[in-house]
């Protein structure tokens, strides 16, 4: 994985960042969108993975309805995978 991308700092910080407003993908060049970030973002592939085993787990495919709203008993797992997966992005975006 390579932690360091040129870039140290994210176009409107992290505020921003979590809230899906929409600064370019500093690996991607395209709109860091939501579902960029969440769903497609090669950047963020090895964190998504552990998403990605939560909805698994539960029957759930990766799409942004069921990380965004998830359904019934997995709604616990794939929050807290959810919230690592932000930290992380966070974290290997602004070393
Ligand atoms: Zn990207």
């Amino acid at each position: 994985m390579r932690l360091r991308m040129g870039t140290t700092l994210l176009p409107g910080g992290a505020g921003k960042y979590v809230l899906g407003v929409d600064p370019a993908c500093p690996m991607c060049q395209v709109p860091l969108t939501a579902p960029h970030m969440l769903l497609h973002c090669p950047n963020h592939k090895a964190t998504r993975d552990h998403l990605e085993v939560a909805l698994h787990s539960h029957g759930l495919v990766l799409n942004l309805s069921n990380v965004l709203d998830t359904k019934g008993a997995a709604r616990g797992p794939v929050f807290s995978a959810l919230a690592k997966y932000l930290l992380d992005c966070l974290i290997t975006e602004k070393i």
